[in-house]
């Protein structure tokens, strides 16, 4: 039997809070549709910010009545404080993807809280959907730089203790390497042997795939990515995305695992979103097609 990888489509978060175009509600519940269609069954929909901070994410509650329940598939939210987990709670996420920022200084820019703030928070967000916590930054910070791997494993080690099902590792600026990618995951499965492990990597230094590639040959099965590449960081000028779906799907069908995901639905939701945003992918299957090409 071939190994299945898991990949959670966070493009509709991850990758439009950081276009400069906004996309109205109906658009983003249609790019959701879309992913869904070609197999998406982890999409993380929506973020619950302050709407005047961040345009590209508003209208999260309206997004989730929008989309009909089904049982195979998880539509998850992100959370970076108390109101967001009320609003995630309310709004009936399946999953919500909680931030917990490996330095203070990405916390308070982000979320405007330290660590410790954070994690104090996160102890108290009960009674609602599963929880994934994502340590931002994990690989370096653009206010701290270097981050240290001593604080990325304190740091799972709390959130291993407050029970928490899964743990993302993000490269939220695009700055990790391979060898540092499986050191990590390594320290982060021992301070947290009860959580499995999540990548999420940015491709803004070319090492996303790479990165990638670390984290499955570490045991990881389950990854992010975003259709088209689509994405940045407001914090990190010149930042592109996170590792295209559709890269990542090419890598893997090519290898010989099994993922949900069909690779022409991706590519042509991969240039109907970059459409609708007016410019190309970044990714380069959406640019060269797969392999074998098919016969016409
Ligand atoms: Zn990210």
């Amino acid at each position: 039997m071939s190994r299945k990888i898991e990949i959670v489509e966070v493009s509709p978060r991850d990758g439009l809070q950081n276009e400069a175009a906004v996309l109205p509600v109906e658009d983003r519940v249609e790019l959701i549709r879309r992913l869904e269609a070609a197999g998406a069954r982890r999409v993380e929909v929506v973020s619950f910010v302050n709407e005047r901070r961040m345009p590209q994410m508003a209208g999260a509650e309206q997004i989730m009545a929008s989309l009909t329940n089904d049982p195979q598939k998880r539509r998850s939210g992100l959370v970076l404080n108390r109101r967001g987990w009320d609003r995630a709670v309310a709004a009936g996420c399946d999953e919500a993807n909680v931030v917990i920022t490996a330095t203070d200084g990405f916390g308070l820019a982000n979320q405007g809280s330290t660590t410790a703030e954070q994690l104090a928070g996160l102890a108290e967000m009960k009674g609602g959907p599963p929880i994934s916590v994502t340590i931002a930054v994990a690989f370096g910070c653009p206010f701290e730089g270097e981050v240290d791997e001593g604080v990325v494993r304190e740091i799972a080690g709390e959130i291993g203790r407050l029970g928490i099902g899964e743990l993302v590792l993000a490269d939220t600026i695009g700055v990790a390497d391979p060898w540092v990618v499986r050191r990590r995951l390594d320290l982060v499965h021992k301070a947290a042997p009860g959580a499995q492990l999540r990548a999420h990597f940015h491709d803004t230094r070319n090492t996303g795939l790479a990165n990638a590639f670390a984290a499955i040959e570490a045991g990881v099965d389950t990854l992010d990515a975003s259709v088209g590449g689509l994405g940045g960081c407001p914090f990190a000028p010149g930042a592109t995305g996170n590792i295209g779906t559709e890269d990542l799907v090419y890598m893997l069908d090519r290898a010989g695992f099994e993922t949900s995901l069909d690779l022409p639905a991706l590519i042509e939701t991969a240039r109907w979103v970059c459409g609708k945003l007016g410019k190309a992918p970044v990714s380069a299957i959406s640019r060269a097609g797969g392999f074998p090409v098919p016969v016409r």
